[in-house]
């Protein structure tokens, strides 16, 4: 994903996580979240574009790359929040319960990294004096928060996860990529001299003339209802990841059926397919489920500092 989408997915966490109906003993965490982002807002642009200009780290902690695979025995899919469309729809996928080989990739153990750096950064910043030079700042933190929020996203981007390579010749990929920017730079006005978005009055990147998509966006995560739980068996950000990682796979192949891969499918082959004459309805369900996930992993992240602050 590229720059705006990446800023304005984790500006859709925050809100969701203002605006959605949280549940009742999650409420208090999210609100006093939702409270200490607002005075980080202008990080949120530079931080959750972070991992793709600075770390470089593409080939190996945005993606986890599967592949069907007859002859491997690796064939348990995890469960997961049923509000999660990707979810709901892998279970239907013919894929599913189907071996696979995970040939590259390590985004789960990048997030769960992430995770536990900011939890433990808190922890540091509250147990020494101000102005300590070992103590970490909160301006830091909340920039790890956006970083965190990039490599979410990655997950949920279907590409990401397929091993199939999508990025050469007609480089669908980038090309899914640059439509998605598109439509975020249509929807919001942009400060572009300072990189960042325009706010309303609520913090929130400003609206212009809205495309469908975007809007439908704004609802879905507003509407949608808030899940605090990981899902049965999942326990922690990486179990978490990683379920998002197989089902992420399986909406790979429904929108790109097996038999293609970069030598057969050109942008004229694309267009054919579901997958483009669908494309807001995909997109839609992909957007809102790294709204969930980052909504999800970050609620959590501040629970365990919260609580741990209680002690
Ligand atoms: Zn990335």
């Amino acid at each position: 994903m590229k720059k705006y989408t990446h800023a304005w997915l984790a500006f859709m966490a925050i809100k969701r996580l203002e605006q959605a109906a949280i549940p009742q003993e999650h409420r208090a965490n999210a609100q006093s979240l939702v409270k200490w982002f607002k005075d980080y807002r202008d990080f949120v642009i530079s931080g959750s574009w972070y991992p793709d200009q600075v770390f470089k780290d593409m080939a190996t902690s945005h993606i986890i790359k599967y592949r069907p695979d007859e002859k491997s025995k690796n064939v348990s899919f995890r469960k997961m929040p049923g509000t999660l469309r990707c979810y709901q729809l892998g279970l239907k996928s013919p894929l599913y319960q189907k071996p696979f080989t995970i040939e590259a990739g390590n985004l789960a153990d990048r997030c769960e990294a992430f995770a536990q750096s900011i939890v433990d950064s808190f922890k540091m910043l509250r147990t020494e004096d101000k102005g300590n030079p070992i103590s970490p700042s909160n301006n830091h933190i909340a920039t790890r928060f956006f970083i965190l929020s990039h490599y979410i996203a990655d997950c949920h981007m279907p590409l990401h996860c397929d091993a199939r390579s999508f990025s050469m010749d007609g480089n669908i990929h980038a090309f899914i990529e640059s439509e998605w920017d598109k439509q975020v730079r249509a929807s919001y006005e942009l400060d572009t001299d300072n990189e960042r978005f325009f706010y309303d009055p609520q913090g929130y990147p400003l609206k212009k003339k809205m495309t469908a998509l975007m809007a439908a966006v704004e609802q879905e995560i507003v509407e949608r209802p808030f899940k605090y739980e990981w899902g049965t068996g999942c326990k922690n950000t990486w179990d978490y990841m990683s379920g998002v990682s197989q089902y992420s796979y399986l909406m790979a192949y429904r929108m790109i059926p097996a038999e293609y891969d970069n030598t057969n499918l050109s942008k004229e082959t694309f267009r054919g397919l579901d997958c483009w004459k669908e494309f807001d309805t995909y997109s839609k369900d992909i957007f809102s489920d790294a709204v969930e996930s980052i909504a999800r992993v970050w609620l959590h992240v501040w629970a365990r500092y919260r609580q741990w602050a209680k002690m």
